[in-house]
């Protein structure tokens, strides 16, 4: 099965993904996550993205298309895929369209978790990751035990760069403009599927799964 998990930043895609991932036995496919993770590595790669990202704007579509072209023609991607943070623009989509054509594949479900814009800010600015194991807590909403310390394996919990507050208006601006002309893009092919974000997590997957099982 082939997902697009779509959500303005802080609509909790991260932590859906982890759990649909698990459950349908699929690889994740963060792009941004690609792309933090090249310029840790500090790879050409990461070079090229950093600078869009240290601004809140979007890595350019050669970039981005390219690199999950690759990803998608290993061979773990053969049973299914949930994509997290790609497509984010049309021309990305219709790249997208393009790649699963040229594989045999198609897109069977694509995902919108719906947040409100405040609720959205409050969560990202909020927000705290472990540099070891990449686990998010929230300092109000899922405060970590210790201050500072990742209750899984004693990581050191780090703010995204572009989690700051004056760089997460611009990108949930950047986000909500992109986001509206995919929505129609997807919803015109009778793929798209709403489902409201602001409910607990564990009611988000129980929505996301039942859609995923054809309930
Ligand atoms: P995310 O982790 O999905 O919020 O992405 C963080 C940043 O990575 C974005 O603000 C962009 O700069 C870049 N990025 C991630 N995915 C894409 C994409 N599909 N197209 C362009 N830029 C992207």
């Amino acid at each position: 099965m082939n997902i697009v998990l779509m959500g303005l930043p802080g609509a909790g895609k991260g932590t859906q993904a982890d759990r649909i991932v698990e459950k349908y036995e699929i690889p994740h496919i963060s792009t941004g996550d690609m792309f933090r993770s090249a310029i840790q590595e500090g790879t050409e790669l990461g070079l090229k993205a950093k600078q869009f990202m240290d601004e809140g704007a979007l890595v350019p579509d050669e970039v981005t298309v390219g690199i999950v072209r690759e990803r998608l023609s290993k061979q773990d991607c053969e049973q299914g895929v949930l994509l997290d943070g790609f497509p984010r623009t049309v021309a990305q989509a219709e790249a997208l369209d393009e790649i699963m054509s040229g594989l045999g594949r198609k897109i069977d479900h694509v995902i919108n978790i719906r947040v409100e814009h405040d609720e959205l800010v409050k969560r990202l600015t909020g927000r705290r990751i472990c540099k070891e194991c990449g686990t998010s807590y929230h300092l109000v909403f899922n405060p970590p035990e210790q201050d500072g310390v990742c209750d899984k394996d004693g990581g050191e919990l780090y703010q995204r760069a572009d989690d700051n507050p004056e760089t997460v208006n611009n990108r949930l601006e950047v986000n909500m403009k992109q986001s509206e002309p995919l929505l129609a893009y997807y919803g015109d092919k009778g793929v798209l599927t709403h489902i409201d974000g602001q409910q607990d997590i564990e009611v988000v997957f129980e929505d996301i799964d039942r859609l995923l099982r054809g309930n």
